[in-house]
């Protein structure tokens, strides 16, 4: 899952990213409201962290010309304690919730998870497929009970594509969901990484439904469906 986070407190903006990471998000940030509306303008994240206080343009603008210009991606806005009144306005102009600074990291991350959870996976961390299970909170993987030692951009990528199930996703909606700019990727860097994947989750059980399957042409799926 790609985050964009747009605080220009590099301080912050850096640990936040560096956190992020190593639960696993694709991190970019952006320095003052125009550079982060233009980012996600693209409508490519998951899920955007909104500093209120920004050059050039504040949390709110950025909010209201985003909902404005049809980008629905979840939006958790920072504010500092004395900004009650703003926090309204921010929800008012389509944030989606709001954490007060300074906050935890692990309460980030708990409103981070309640923001980019799907629907039907809303009373658990854990997502199924078949005998395939991930465990959202742990990162641990498993299928038949056995466990599955993912490194971290698999564990993403796997994570993505089992929230996608049973949908074809092409290389550069991978790309954009799974590595952040910074990460400089191509398209058959994608196709290693399904190779790799595939050699974990699918080649050690001959007994089981192959999940990844390529669509030659347009991209991936993973489907427990032959
Ligand atoms: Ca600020």
């Amino acid at each position: 899952m790609r985050i964009l986070v747009i605080e220009d407190e590099h301080r912050i903006s850096a640990s936040i990213k560096k956190g992020l990471e190593q639960e696993k998000y694709a991190v970019d940030v952006a320095y003052d409201g125009q550079d982060g509306f233009d980012l996600a303008s693209d409508g490519i994240y998951d899920l955007i962290l909104l500093d209120l206080m920004l050059p050039k343009m504040d949390g709110i603008q950025v909010c209201r010309q985003l909902r404005q210009k049809n980008i629905h991606t979840p939006i958790l806005m920072l504010t500092a304690k004395s900004q009650i009144e703003d926090k309204v306005a921010g929800l008012d102009q389509g944030a989606d919730d709001y954490l007060t600074k300074p906050f935890s990291f692990e309460e980030l991350l708990a409103r981070i998870r309640a923001l980019t959870r799907r629907p039907h996976n809303a009373l658990s961390s854990i997502l199924q497929v078949d005998d395939l299970s991930l465990d959202t909170t742990t990162y641990e993987a498993k299928r038949s009970g056995q466990p599955i030692a993912l490194s971290s951009k698999e564990y993403s990528l796997l994570e993505y594509l089992i929230r996608q199930q049973d949908r074809i996703v092409s290389k550069e909606e991978i790309i954009d969901h799974v590595w952040s700019y910074d990460a400089d990727i191509l398209p058959n860097t994608v196709e290693v990484f399904i190779k790799n994947l595939r050699q974990k989750i699918d080649h050690p059980f001959p007994n089981s439904q192959k999940l990844i399957h390529t669509v030659r042409g347009f991209g991936y799926k993973l489907s427990a469906k032959a």
